[in-house]
């Protein structure tokens, strides 16, 4: 549906030149629901937006659906970006106009013939769940809700791919959730390919199909979620996924506790009795300081911090650590 052929985002700056995005290569399937996460300055933003060409590659080719847009212009561009629907961080809803009127504004933009807006206004609101809302304003809406408003505005021209660039970070955690709700039941009713960025690890584990990590306009790693989340293999997946497991540990308790290591189950193993065994084969008691067990992609993950005696000689621990590393993913916990 959307392929990027080693495409690049140079920017001028005084003294050198800035790959903003770096010989990205890419493919995304239709209907698929596409993550692309990273730190801040990783060049989400810029690669994201040469899907519409609100940013022109400076090498490389965009195509859409097998058609080469890369050099479009004029009409040809215009009628591209109604065919791609995007929403943003801070929503960018008219204040003085109702819902219905932002919705409107979308359709009345592609010169939709008068008689068929209203219709389509009513069964794009219905279809965010806003029936009772039409008359509102922005301002009297919760952050979901506006954010679902900018959803039904970005589908009024039914587009087939929707950008979302951190579409839930400025919400709270139950609007956020609201918001993935929302996508997630158009999912089962409208044809829609989802290209999300978002730092948010809780949003990228429920959402995504496959996800890809930037770093330095590179994408380091992709996979389907599920591989990313419980085997990462670039250090900047492993250090996401460090912090989706990170807590404050009282500082009177780490005295007390041994050596901390973070271990990532798999499927089958995310329900097998690790500690029993490693105390039954090796006579050594793992303490379990945190653990859970999460869905991702319809599997489990399951995922533990355990404390390992320090007085424990290095033989064993090596044997130990070997034992789980045939199970888990092993790394040492480190605090963010
Ligand atoms: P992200 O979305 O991952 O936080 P961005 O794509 O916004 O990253 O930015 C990637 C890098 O490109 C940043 O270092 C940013 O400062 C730089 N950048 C983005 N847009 C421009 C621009 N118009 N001119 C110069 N530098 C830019
Ligand atoms: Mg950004």
């Amino acid at each position: 549906m959307i392929r990027l052929e080693n495409v690049s985002v140079t920017y001028a700056h005084e003294d050198c030149i800035f790959n903003a995005v770096d010989r990205v290569d890419l493919e995304v399937k239709e209907g698929e629901f596409f993550g692309i996460v990273g730190t801040s300055g990783a060049g989400k933003s810029t690669l994201v937006r040469t899907i519409n060409l609100l940013e022109r590659p400076t090498s490389g080719k965009i195509y859409i659906a097998d058609k080469e847009i890369t050099n479009l212009k004029g009409k040809d561009l215009s009628l591209l970006r109604q065919s791609i629907g995007m929403i943003f961080q801070h929503f960018n809803l008219i204040k003085n106009a109702t819902v219905f009127d932002n919705v409107a504004f979308a359709l009345k933009a592609s010169n939709t013939p008068k008689p068929a807006i209203r219709p389509k206004v009513i069964e794009l609101i219905a279809l965010v769940g806003l029936e009772k809302y039409e008359h509102k304003y922005p301002n009297d809406l919760s952050g979901g809700q506006k954010q679902r408003v900018a959803i039904a505005r970005a589908l009024a021209n039914s587009p087939k791919i929707l950008l979302c660039d951190e579409a839930t970070s400025a919400l709270d955690p139950d609007n956020t959730k609201e918001v993935m709700h929302s996508l997630i039941k158009i999912r089962k009713t409208y044809p829609l390919t989802v290209v999300f960025i978002t730092h948010q690890m809780e949003v990228a584990k429920s959402l995504f199909d496959r996800v890809a990590v930037m770093s330095q306009g590179r994408i380091v790693e992709c996979g389907s979620t599920y591989q990313v989340f419980s085997k990462p293999k670039s250090a900047e997946a492993q250090k996401l996924l460090e912090r989706s497991l990170s807590f404050a540990l009282p500082f009177e308790i780490k005295q007390h506790i041994g050596e901390l290591y973070r271990l990532i189950f798999k499927e089958e193993c995310a329900y097998e009795p690790i500690i029993a065994e490693i105390s039954r084969k090796f006579g050594v008691e793992l303490s379990i300081i945190a653990g859970n067990i999460e869905y991702i992609n319809n599997k489990p993950l399951g995922s533990l911090v355990v404390s390992l005696r320090r007085d424990l000689d290095e033989k064993m621990k090596s044997d130990v650590l070997f034992y789980l590393k045939e199970k888990a993913f092993v790394s040492t916990y480190k605090e963010m």
